[in-house]
């Protein structure tokens, strides 16, 4: 159900029955419904890959919206998604941007979220290793939002590398931002400027750094959220203006009075430092 806030209007999904689901992290753990010979307790399988499956999608069984699936990454309970074998995390990366492009096209979504929930911290309630694609009615807030940053702009800000660099190859840059709201949030940017994900150019090259933020989060206190921030037409008119990246969150830290009052942050840790944490040892 969308609902809007009283105030400002902007629409927020109220998904009570959500509250039912299975969380690996408030209960003894019971049986995981990601693991193989378990594939019964999740809905029919949209997609796989491998037989046996090494990578699944599947609706959510506890849906926030019409169209919201889980693609589970591996069929071992306990690995991160820097554990995967290089080939494993290209084809997590090809089932993304395949999710993606379906979710996109479904009639009546106006907006896709792809993310990662990892951990706890994270706001993963299923430690097995997984990510989510949901597909709004509406434009979400963020998207909109910076999709008038690049309509004003006069060049695009994306492309010109607006952070240290952490880590570069010929289709994307992984930087930390000059500006970002919380500590060690970074960015993967593919080179070649495009409002989504989609056509896909890269998916080894991105599924490496994917792999490398997840190893360097591990690093920190293990909870991270990426997120793939798209700017398909159905968000506006200005979609050709923008450019598709991601963006990685160790969760370090709680979010505190200031910054949910004033929608502001404060950072405590500078970009520098930041991109020479995400570095990892040489
Ligand atoms: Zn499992
Ligand atoms: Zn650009």
């Amino acid at each position: 159900v969308i609902r809007h806030h009283a105030i400002s209007g902007e629409p927020l999904i109220l998904a009570p029955e959500r509250a039912g689901r299975p969380n690996d992290f408030d209960d003894a753990p019971s049986i995981c419904p990601f693991c193989p010979g378990n594939e019964h307790e999740t809905p029919p399988e949209v997609a796989r890959v491998g037989e046996p499956w090494r990578l699944r999608v599947f609706p959510n069984k506890y849906p926030a919206t019409a169209h919201h699936e889980v693609i589970v990454e591996s069929p071992h309970h306990g690995a991160a998604f820097h554990d995967l074998a290089p080939s494993d995390a290209e084809a997590a990366v090809r089932l993304y941007a395949d999710r993606y492009r379906v979710m996109r096209d479904a009639d009546g979504v106006r907006g896709v979220s792809l993310f990662k929930n990892h951990g706890r911290q994270a706001g993963a309630s299923l430690a097995h290793l997984h990510s989510q694609i949901l597909a709004t009615p509406f434009v979400p807030l963020r998207v909109s939002r910076e999709m008038d940053g690049f309509a004003r702009a006069d060049a695009c800000p994306l492309c010109a590398i607006p952070g240290v660099v952490i880590a570069e190859d010929d289709s994307f840059v992984w930087l930390a931002p000059h500006a970002s709201a919380m500590p060690y949030l970074s960015w993967l940017v593919p080179r070649v400027h495009a409002p989504e994900l989609v056509p896909l150019t890269d998916a080894a090259a991105l599924a490496r750094l994917l792999a490398r933020a997840s190893r360097a989060a591990a690093r920190l206190r293990g909870a991270f959220n990426w997120m793939f921030l798209n700017f398909p037409m159905t968000s506006g008119a200005a979609a050709p203006k923008a450019h598709w990246y991601v963006e990685v969150v160790p969760r370090v830290t709680a979010l505190a009075g200031f910054e949910l009052g004033s929608g502001s942050a404060i950072n405590v840790v500078s970009p520098e430092e930041a991109a020479r944490y995400l570095q990892g040892p040489a």
